[in-house]
């Protein structure tokens, strides 16, 4: 088991704050590419994460882990094409911003494409925990992080 390093604010926000790009499709299926998305994975256990997005871990790829009942999912170009108007306000914290918590507001409902590990794709509804980790992990892929959505 191998953990990759995550990037932490304050030190590191400059880096964090990059928009990552679009992985290549023919790039998924590379053993280099494979390991990565297994690395992910089990830093983001090992942390005891959620989710996790590849550029917590300096790679500016469109990329992210999300815990789902204590396995990991690995979405690939993710792209949230509805949400519902209806939104949640749940506390949230990140691995990138130790220490901090904070209450975000979020739709409650999400519509998603995206790449899974096989290359495959998928058009997907996702709702309750899930979906608010989705979101937060794509949010770092745009280079934005929860406590620039705190609510006041
Ligand atoms: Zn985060």
């Amino acid at each position: 088991m191998s953990s990759l390093n995550i990037l932490t604010i304050p030190k590191y926000e400059k880096k964090l704050r990059e928009k990552s790009n679009d992985l290549k499709i023919d790039l998924i299926a590379t053993p280099e590419m494979q390991k990565f998305f297994k690395e992910l994975a089990e830093t983001m256990f090992a942390a005891n994460g959620l989710g996790l997005a590849a550029p917590q871990v300096a790679r500016q790829i469109r990329v992210i882990a999300v815990n789902v009942a204590g396995l990991a999912h690995i979405f690939i170009n993710p792209h949230i094409t509805k949400k519902s108007l209806f939104k949640d306000i749940v506390e949230e914290g990140c691995l990138s911003v130790p220490g901090r918590y904070g209450k975000v507001k979020r739709p409650k409902k999400i519509t998603m494409e995206y790449l899974d590990k096989t290359g495959q794709w998928h058009k997907q509804k996702f709702t309750g925990l899930t979906n608010r980790v989705i979101q937060h992990e794509i949010d770092h892929l745009d280079g934005l992080l929860f406590i620039d959505k705190l609510i006041k």
